[in-house]
């Protein structure tokens, strides 16, 4: 218990839970399942199967994305009155992809102490077993369901370097993984991972136009619940990313102007990127 102006107030947990194996839980959450006074989930009726298996009896209270901007409101009462609140989601760690967010950003608000109980959360454990680089990644979350919004969503990140990692439905992960492969390249390389923690998890990971054949192929794959995890961008080495044609047409056009121009004019003959032909310039330009 902290204290508010002099006046003794709860702390509000945020609790990570299982992502499917329940032998996930952590011995702390547990312990402050057990221990709060009440407890704002995401889904009273799916958590109350959670804290029937571990024997915690703890009342229940919604606090879900329709709810939570009203509903907060009355965990902050408690919580000002003095009582401990935990904050859990049906699944991971609450705010990721879950609800959670105003009522966390209300209590700090109003000086109340939030305390993280960490646990499972389904992105970390995807990137801590895909093998790709994880000294830099960004979470993008869900896509949009439709295509042209998911399309324009992965434009904007096509060439960032880091590790990407998407929370997809299952429904939708064939044409997801399809819009990738289209705007990164059948090329860059992916990992699909399935029911993590589940009898039937799955890490696969290939070049993204394999990956879509694989799922593609096998209705299985097209089931459950999955994070989708794309290597970041390379920049192409600038010779091997210029065709012949585009270079015969760039020194032909170095030897008429300055090279800036040189450079521009190739760009809209060829439909090379202007910045990748002007690199190419440059080093010619080093080299005679
Ligand atoms: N808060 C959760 C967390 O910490 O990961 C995420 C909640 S979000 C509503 C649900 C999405 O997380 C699923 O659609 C899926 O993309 C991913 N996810 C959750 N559990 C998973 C699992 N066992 N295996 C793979 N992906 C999972």
């Amino acid at each position: 218990m902290s204290a508010v102006s002099g006046v003794a107030v709860g702390t509000l947990y945020v609790v990570a839970t299982p992502i499917g194996n329940l032998d996930d839980i952590t011995a702390r959450a547990l312990r402050t399942l057990r221990e709060v006074k009440l407890i704002a989930a995401e889904d009273t009726r799916h958590s109350l199967r959670l804290l029937q298996h571990f024997g915690i009896a703890t009342p229940l209270a919604a606090c879900h994305e329709h709810n939570e901007r009203d509903e907060g409101g009355r965990f902050l009462t408690r919580l000002l009155a003095g009582d401990d609140v935990a904050l859990i989601s049906d699944a991971g760690t609450p705010l990721i992809s879950d609800p959670g967010f105003h009522l966390v950003r209300a209590a700090r608000a109003a000086g109340v102490r939030v305390v993280p109980v960490p646990g499972a959360c389904a992105l970390i454990a995807a990137l801590s077993a895909a093998g790709l680089p994880s000294d830099r990644f960004s979470f993008e979350g869900f896509l949009p369901a439709k295509s042209v919004g998911r399309r324009s969503r992965l434009d904007a990140v096509s060439e960032d370097p880091r590790t990407l990692i998407f929370y997809e439905a299952p429904h939708r992960i064939l044409e997801s993984i399809a819009d990738m492969r289209d705007v990164f390249g059948a090329e860059r390389i992916a990992v699909l991972g399935r029911e993590l923690t589940k009898t039937f998890e799955t890490l696969k990971g290939a070049a993204l136009g394999e990956l879509h054949d694989w799922v593609a192929a096998d209705s299985n794959q097209q089931r459950g619940e999955c994070v989708l995890l794309v290597s970041g961008w390379q920049a192409p080495e600038v010779d091997e990313a210029v065709s012949g044609e585009a270079l015969r047409v760039l020194d032909l056009l170095l030897g008429e102007m300055p090279l800036k121009r040189a450079a521009a004019l190739a760009a809209e003959i060829t439909g090379v990127r202007k910045n990748l032909l002007y690199q190419v310039a440059l080093e010619r330009q080093k080299d005679a």
